[in-house]
């Protein structure tokens, strides 16, 4: 892999940046691998990466229905934090965060991690009251983070409205090293990295259906053929049920579009991501000056990768109580991702039935944050056929011993 230096940029600017390589190569699929994954999303990849890296496993192949980063991963709002309830979640969203925090060098390529702040806004008594034990629960887990009040608030966000028509602020819940990061260059820089190991990714490459024999999983059927395979992930995000019912078997998970949209670009005026949950929406300013705005998920099951249009309306609204400065703002663009959501807003990273065949799903509306965490820990899973601590508490077993990773507070309607 040729290194992204500023001698390389010197170089090639010198002989008009003819000699750059593609960043990933673009094989043609073996007739067999050791693990298959399925879904070239950040969390795919990353777990392609991480058992190349970790585990020294880089006979891989990631196959991809559309082009990579197509799904979820190229549609979010880009917010990184770690501040969850429950120990187990803290944990993986954690050590995500601080994976974050290295990234553009561990993949010498600039994933722009801006840890410039995440601010929850409480609205009520009742979120007040989640905020702080949230706040009490970091500190013991080791998570930096602080409710302020709304003085502080103000002083962080000049532009803010803390009186707004319906819900005042009463404060928020503050992580100071939670931001954002270039959701593409996440994938590809995963992406570059498996490359260079001599993993597979194989894109415009759906599965169609999974074989097994004796007992096992042996090979995918793909619209390139037949793959063999040792190990199977499927980790597909909102098509996880039908991979799952191919492999014989069904997951709790509801698939629910969720969208965003992001107004024209303005001068800066906003240096942290605020989220409002009471009246739901979230903004942040991106590098070219686009107000990023998130919206709700869709009420009800579908795969339309839209949304529908009365959360346009709410979401609007809501931002204009919130900040009234941006009400005369045009919007450039709307768009929505299929999410995987879960009875207790928990993500499932696991065995599954089928011997030989791994799941990891459930990311919900919440995703993003959680990729190199996520695949750190499913790695571990794969390589050696067994959760370590950070997948453990994740397996599919919890739905059914009633065991769950309740964070409806954390995740329910957010990012
Ligand atoms: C609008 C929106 C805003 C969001 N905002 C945030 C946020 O601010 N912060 C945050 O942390 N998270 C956020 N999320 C959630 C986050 O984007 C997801 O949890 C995360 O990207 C999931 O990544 P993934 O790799 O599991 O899935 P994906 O990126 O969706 O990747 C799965 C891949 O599998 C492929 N696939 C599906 N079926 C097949 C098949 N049969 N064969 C081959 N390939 C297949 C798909 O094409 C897709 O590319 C948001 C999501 C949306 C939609």
């Amino acid at each position: 892999m040729k290194r992204y230096n500023a001698l390389a940029i010197l170089r090639e600017g010198l002989r008009l940046h003819r000699g750059w390589p593609r960043a990933w190569a673009s094989p043609e699929p073996k007739s067999e691998y050791d693990v298959v994954i399925v879904g070239a999303g950040g969390h795919g990849l990353a777990t392609a990466y991480y058992l190349g890296r970790n585990h020294g496993i880089t006979n891989v192949a990631v196959l991809e229905k559309g082009w990579l980063g197509g799904g979820n991963t190229g549609r979010n709002t880009t917010i990184i934090r770690s501040n969850y309830l429950q120990d187990p979640s803290a944990a993986i969203y954690e050590k995500a965060r601080a994976l974050y925090e290295t990234m553009s060098r561990d993949l010498n390529l600039n994933v722009m991690f801006s840890p410039r702040g995440v601010m929850m806004l409480a609205q009520t008594e009742h979120e007040k009251r989640g905020y702080l034990r949230t706040a009490e629960a970091n500190a013991l887990q080791g998570v930096e983070t602080e409710f302020i009040s709304p003085a502080r608030v103000k002083e962080l966000v000049p532009m803010i409205n803390l009186e707004g028509p319906r819900y005042p602020v009463l404060g928020a819940l503050w992580q100071a090293r939670g931001g954002t990061a270039r959701h593409d260059a996440v994938a590809w820089g995963y992406a570059r990295a498996c490359s260079d190991m001599g993993m597979h990714i194989i894109q415009q490459c759906e599965v169609t259906g999974i074989e097994r024999r004796g007992g096992r999983v042996s090979a995918v059927n793909t619209t390139r053929g037949r793959i063999g395979c040792g190990k199977l992930a499927l980790i597909v995000a909102g098509h996880s049920g039908r991979l799952a019912e191919m492999a014989g078997f069904r997951l709790p998970i509801e698939s629910v579009a969720l969208q965003a949209m992001v107004s024209e670009p303005i001068k800066p005026m906003l240096d942290v991501v605020v989220m409002a949950n009471t009246v739901h929406g979230y903004i942040s300013q991106s590098d070219k000056g686009e107000l990023v705005i998130g919206g709700g998920a869709d009420g009800y099951n579908n795969y339309t990768q839209r949304g529908s249009f009365h959360h346009i309306e709410e979401t609007v609204r809501a931002l204009c109580e919130t900040f009234p400065a941006i009400g005369r703002l045009r919007m450039m663009r709307q768009w929505g991702g299929i999410v995987d959501m879960t009875g207790d807003r928990s993500p499932i990273l696991s065995k599954t039935p089928l011997p030989g065949c791994y799941v990891n799903c459930g990311w919900g509306t919440g995703g993003f944050k959680a990729i190199p965490g996520s695949g750190w820990a499913m790695a571990e899973l794969v390589a050696n056929d067994a959760p370590g601590p950070l997948a453990a508490p994740f397996s599919l077993s919890r739905f059914r011993e009633g065991r769950f990773i309740d964070e409806s507070v954390a995740a329910g309607v957010a990012h």
